[in-house]
């Protein structure tokens, strides 16, 4: 099996051969290029960890959602210094993910 990469869009398509049409843009066969045995192990290495991120991000964004509603309760201060610290640590690690998927995907450990 390879990976075929559109030059177009950068879909990648696993088979034996590129598609007819670029499943994303529509771009004809000719438009996927194989990607090299490095190239392909790089991306195949990496989907996971950068799945998990993503997963993470979902959750740190379920989690500023939360501590703002408590922040909005606001029961008493004790609740309020948590959230605040909560919200802060989500936003904070949001950022961090982020800049290490764009890192991931320049040193080609995406797709
Ligand atoms: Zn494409």
């Amino acid at each position: 099996m390879y990976l075929w990469k559109c030059q177009i869009c950068n879909y990648i398509h696993e088979g034996a051969e590129p598609p007819e049409r670029c499943p994303k843009c529509g771009a004809p066969r000719e438009q996927f290029k194989q990607m090299s045995e490095q190239e392909a192990q790089l991306v195949l290495r990496s989907r996971k960890s950068n799945y998990l991120h993503v997963r993470a991000l979902a959750l740190l964004k379920e989690l500023a959602a939360v501590a703002e509603e408590i922040i909005q309760d606001s029961l008493d201060p004790g609740c309020v210094k948590i959230a605040a610290e909560e919200k802060e640590f989500a936003l904070r690690t949001t950022q961090k993910i982020l800049a290490e998927l764009e890192t991931h995907a320049k040193k080609n450990k995406w797709g």
